[in-house]
């Protein structure tokens, strides 16, 4: 079973009301490999950097069954860098800085080792990049998920419709979906992005949980209330990489089971959240991620007796 990853990989500066992370390494699809190599391997990484990206962060991803065959390494250029700063609440944030560096000519090369890959996500990056990988494989895989964000829209939105209309699942958060339908109300924007190409729709809600769509079909998931939220950087990415990872595992697409893959994707992005950057899902064990789904079933399992 194989799964193919497309994101970037990037120099990350955060600020949040906790304190400076300073630089470090981030990127869409630096957080869905460390996700979701703990349910499946190997992970077939596209991506693009600059000749800074350190040595130490391929060679860990390498030690966990990521192939780096599709990441091209661009000598004398720089990674793509973004900076951003969190809001009181630690539900918004503000980009503060987007330096596409290396993303603003990527074309990505699908290596003939990642083909007849049966799980795809695209995560989040330009739309054109995203359409080229679509392009590139010979086989479509059984499931392409696809994550965006505000930005594409503002800057490519014409192109991410494309994209949208030849994917199965998409991922937006509350205010993406919202700007992309026009809706305010999460059901009426829900049914308007169904209709604009994928089969499912996931509304994620930061610490107010998540939503997955399919036709009248509405399930929802809430977030695990923790003591402390350090950083939320990633998390969207996280819990990417825990959905994806688990439905390649199972190889079960269902409704039903992508309902328990949105519960280990919850379980991985709150993890993601107690530290800086990767640094807590870089280290998280299988132990520590079954303790945490089965908290997950206690949060929301209750028995109604209405006699
Ligand atoms: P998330 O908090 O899940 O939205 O993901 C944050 C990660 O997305 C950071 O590590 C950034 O490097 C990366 N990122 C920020 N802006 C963009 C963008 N416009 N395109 C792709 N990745 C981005």
């Amino acid at each position: 079973m194989s799964l193919t990853v497309v994101g970037t990989m990037a120099f990350d500066e955060i600020e949040t009301p906790f304190g400076k992370s300073g630089k470090i390494i981030g990127g869409s699809a630096t957080y869905i490999a460390w996700a979701a190599s703990n349910f499946v391997q190997p992970i077939n990484q596209v991506s693009v950097v600059g000749e800074d990206f350190p040595k130490a962060e391929m060679d860990a991803l390498s030690a966990k069954g990521v192939a780096l065959d599709g990441v091209q390494i661009k000598e004398g250029e720089k990674s793509f860098y973004w900076s951003g700063k969190y809001h009181m609440d630690m539900n918004t944030r503000d980009s503060l800085v987007t330096d596409l560096n290396v993303l603003a000519d990527f074309q990505p090369v699908i290596p003939e080792t990642y083909q007849g890959s049966e799980f795809l996500i695209l995560g989040n990056l330009t739309p054109q990049v995203q359409m080229s990988v679509l392009d590139q494989l010979k086989e479509r895989p059984r499931l392409i998920v696809m994550d965006t964000m505000n930005f594409w829209m503002e800057v490519a939105l014409e192109d991410l419709l494309k994209v949208l209309k030849r994917v199965d699942v998409l991922m937006v958060n509350d205010g993406e979906a919202r700007q992309l339908s026009g809706e305010y109300s999460l059901v009426k924007a829900a049914r308007k992005i169904l209709e604009m190409g994928p089969k499912y729709l996931i509304i994620k809600k930061g610490e107010h949980g998540a939503l997955l769509f399919c036709d009248n079909h509405v399930f929802f998931a809430p977030a695990m209330p923790l003591d402390e939220v350090y950083d939320p950087t990633g998390a969207g990415d996280t819990f990417a990489g825990g959905f994806i990872g688990h439905l390649a595992r199972t190889k079960d697409i269902s409704f039903e089971n992508m309902k328990t893959a949105i519960i280990v994707g919850s379980a991985m992005a709150s993890f993601c959240v107690e530290k800086f950057g990767t640094e807590r899902i870089r280290q998280v064990t299988k132990g520590e991620i079954a303790a945490r789904i089965e908290q997950f079933v206690q949060l929301v399992n209750f028995d109604i007796d209405l006699v």
